[in-house]
């Protein structure tokens, strides 16, 4: 891990809170004894992570600025066609490039469908330290759901999601617009919470239409095929509402590192045609560990996005009085997964 990385809270507790009544909810602390001792919540910035793990690699094994065009088959090989109008020849492509993958297309999935929602995050740095304990706040009613956590002593992040059509109109091009839009919907929220939005700058502000893969396309569709695969949002794109779509891109990463890494191991003295079938299980055992996993996630994260944003009167009783906890706990749930471990030799 970088210092970078160890800088993050750890995050002990998550509360969830009701916007219309201003009443908690739900609470889980993680570092009580008991079933759920083992949880934590840790709000790592984007940057960091990839730094980190690109930092694991030889130099010179990225190119950046490379954008995929189309993909060709050429006996055992893939030829990758870059925008520049280079190519890449690919013993193995696994296509880890996100909700529009051109990898995904040529395996024949759809592009990922419309959530009906859309979402803004930003980050705010407080240059003394900000006041907020290490916990994941999250807020629901009338048709929002939002959050703040602490990346660590003096940065906050929150996210806000609510239904819309997938063009924003105006507001897309006007971040003041976005502000006073989330100020306006916060609701009975304490006032350091507000604090958080007010205090974004402008050009701290993002916006994304929230697009998710329908799980039965999961099942369904090649999730690898000869030696060509995907991985993270390319090949299960979901809504954000349990916060897992980077955590299970990782987990992709591990699994597919040890099925490739057993296909390839002693590959020395094999013939092409026998590695090109190694490869092809391997990923084949890899799209088999992860189908019902990514199933799963992008299940539970839609229903619990539809019940936690949902604004219907019978919804938002059962939300608030019956299901805040077992909501919640879906959350760590989903979280709590081991994907096993990588062994060097
Ligand atoms: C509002 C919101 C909140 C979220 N919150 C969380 C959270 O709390 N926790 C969490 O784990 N996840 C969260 N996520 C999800 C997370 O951001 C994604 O799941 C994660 O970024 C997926 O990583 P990826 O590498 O698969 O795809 P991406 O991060 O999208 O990276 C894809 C890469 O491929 C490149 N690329 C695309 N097309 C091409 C092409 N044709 N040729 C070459 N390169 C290409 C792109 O430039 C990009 O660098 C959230 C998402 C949203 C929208």
């Amino acid at each position: 891990m970088t210092s970078d990385m160890q800088d993050t809270s750890i995050n002990s507790r998550l509360q969830t809170v009701s916007t219309i009544s201003g009443i908690s909810t739900a609470e889980r602390q993680f570092d009580a004894t008991g079933k759920r001792q083992d949880h934590e919540i840790r709000c790592v910035q984007r940057r960091a992570l990839l730094e980190t793990l690109a930092n694991e690699l030889p130099s010179g094994t990225i190119r950046y600025s490379s954008k995929v065009v189309s993909i060709e088959e050429s006996s055992h090989l893939k030829l990758v066609h870059l925008a520049d109008g280079s190519i890449l020849k690919a013993k193995v492509l696994i296509g880890c490039d996100g909700v529009n993958s051109a990898v995904a297309k040529w395996l024949g999935f759809r592009k990922p469908a419309f959530a009906g929602r859309s979402a803004f995050r930003g980050c705010v740095y407080y240059d003394h330290g900000h006041s907020f304990e290490p916990k994941f706040l999250q807020f629901f009613g009338e048709g929002v759901r939002y959050g703040v956590i602490p990346c660590d002593d003096k940065t906050i992040y929150w996210f806000f999601t609510f239904s819309s059509s997938s063009k924003n109109g105006e507001m897309e091009e006007s971040p003041d617009k976005m502000k006073q839009f989330v100020l306006g919907k916060l609701g009975k929220i304490p006032d350091n919470v507000r604090a958080v939005i007010e205090k974004t700058e402008l050009d701290n502000f993002t916006m994304s239409p929230l697009r998710f893969r329908p799980p039965w396309e999961i099942l369904r569709g090649n999730i690898s095929k000869n030696n060509v695969c995907i991985a993270g949002d390319a090949l299960h794109p979901m809504t954000p509402d349990l916060g897992q779509g980077g955590c299970s891109a990782l987990e992709d990463g591990i699994v597919l590192a040890r099925c490739l890494g057993k296909a390839l191991r002693d590959n020395q003295s094999i013939k092409s045609e026998e590695e090109y079938k190694r490869i092809e299980m391997g990923l084949q055992r890899y799209a088999k560990e992860r189908r019902w996993r990514a199933f799963e996630l992008i299940s539970t994260a839609y229903m619990v996005g539809y019940m936690q944003q949902s604004n219907g009167k019978v919804l938002t009783f059962l939300r608030d009085r019956v299901l805040a906890s077992f909501l919640a706990g879906k959350l760590l749930k989903m979280a709590s997964f081991d994907c096993g471990k990588l062994s060097a030799s």
